[in-house]
């Protein structure tokens, strides 16, 4: 007996080491999910930002829209770039707010489909990990969150990314918030794994197109502007590795900003409730393509060959397209 109690405690004290080191390195592969592209090949989804307002603020307005063109382009999958529950995240796994501002509001048939949603600061100044727990996905089992992970879509790599611990001023000047920072126990090493995971992710990507997806901007005209962090940190690796558009939230607007010296186009969603802030930063008119400051919501559709990317308002309207074609590539016979 005292020997099977100590080989048993061998193993609890290996396993300890083990949990200690994995906490230590706080890394680890992100993690991924397959979604299947529709029979044709094509993909298509929509971006919904800074949204969670138990309907107010015309979100219920956006969601109805939302619903309409959802249908109209038979999407796959809905994407939102974090603030997903206002004023401070939600309070808990069992916060009504979950069900209030997400499952009663976004009831069109359309939009019966999987959600895939980053943290956003304002999710943080709740209880952060309530919005990660497979418990809301028992209430509403389109509900997933993770702080960083990947979306494996065959011709579209998606890769979400938690851009809210990149931002130092919530670390060391919080202005009044807590922030719920359980599992960041160092904010430099929790972005420095960010940053390794989603470079080696990136590099091994066979995918056409490559997504990254965060709640802050790396160029912004709104009121927040450019996330130095971002610019500093994450903006050399998605150019090193060919990524074709950044997504995000955080200024409630929309817009579209092509980069000066790659093809990426960064393009902002944060418009699914509370808009027209009215301010706005300088930037080059050659950069800027497109900047509306009122409510509304992002469309992209994927082939081999084209990307399709379309700004809606809060009636549903087109604002802005873009469109990205890419070559087949063709072999040569001798
Ligand atoms: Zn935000």
């Amino acid at each position: 007996m005292s020997g099977f109690r100590g080989t048993t405690m061998v193993s609890w004290f290996v396993l300890a080491i083990g949990f200690g080191v994995y906490l230590l390195c706080g890394s680890a592969e992100l993690q991924r999910f397959e979604h299947p592209t529709k029979s044709d090949g094509s993909l298509s989804f929509l971006v919904i930002g800074d949204w969670g307002r138990r309907g107010g603020f015309n979100q219920s307005e956006v969601a109805f829209q939302m619903g309409r063109i959802g249908e109209k382009l038979d999407i796959d999958f809905v994407v939102s770039t974090g603030d997903n529950f206002y004023d401070k995240g939600l309070t808990s796994e069992h916060d009504t707010a979950f069900e209030e501002s997400f499952t009663k509001i976004y009831t069109a048939k359309s939009l019966q489909k999987q959600w895939y949603s980053v943290l956003g600061n304002h999710d943080y100044r709740g209880n952060a990990v309530a919005q990660l727990s497979p418990l809301l996905r028992k209430i509403d089992s389109r509900w997933l969150c993770l702080r960083s992970f990947i979306v494996n879509a065959e011709l579209a790599e998606i890769f979400f990314v938690d851009t809210t611990p990149f931002v130092k001023t919530y670390f060391t000047n919080p202005d009044g918030q807590n922030y719920d920072w359980r599992g960041i126990s160092s904010r430099k090493r929790y972005i420095t794994n960010i940053l390794k995971d989603v470079e080696m992710a990136l590099s091994e990507s066979t995918a056409k197109w490559k997504i990254v997806v965060g709640h802050h901007a790396i160029r912004s005209v709104g009121h927040h502007g450019d996330t130095k962090e971002l610019v500093d940190l994450l903006l050399p690796v998605l150019k090193a590795n060919d990524v074709d558009f950044y997504m995000n939230g955080h200024d409630h607007c929309l817009e579209h900003i092509s980069d000066t010296e790659s093809p990426m186009q960064f393009l902002t969603s944060g418009a699914g409730s509370k808009a027209w802030r009215g301010d706005t930063k300088e930037m080059n008119k050659e950069s800027l393509k497109f900047f509306y400051d009122g409510q509304g919501f992002m469309s992209v559709k994927l082939s081999q060959t084209e990307a399709d990317v379309a700004f809606y308002d809060v009636y549903g309207r087109v604002l802005h397209k873009l469109n990205s074609s890419k070559q087949l590539l063709l072999h040569q016979s001798i």
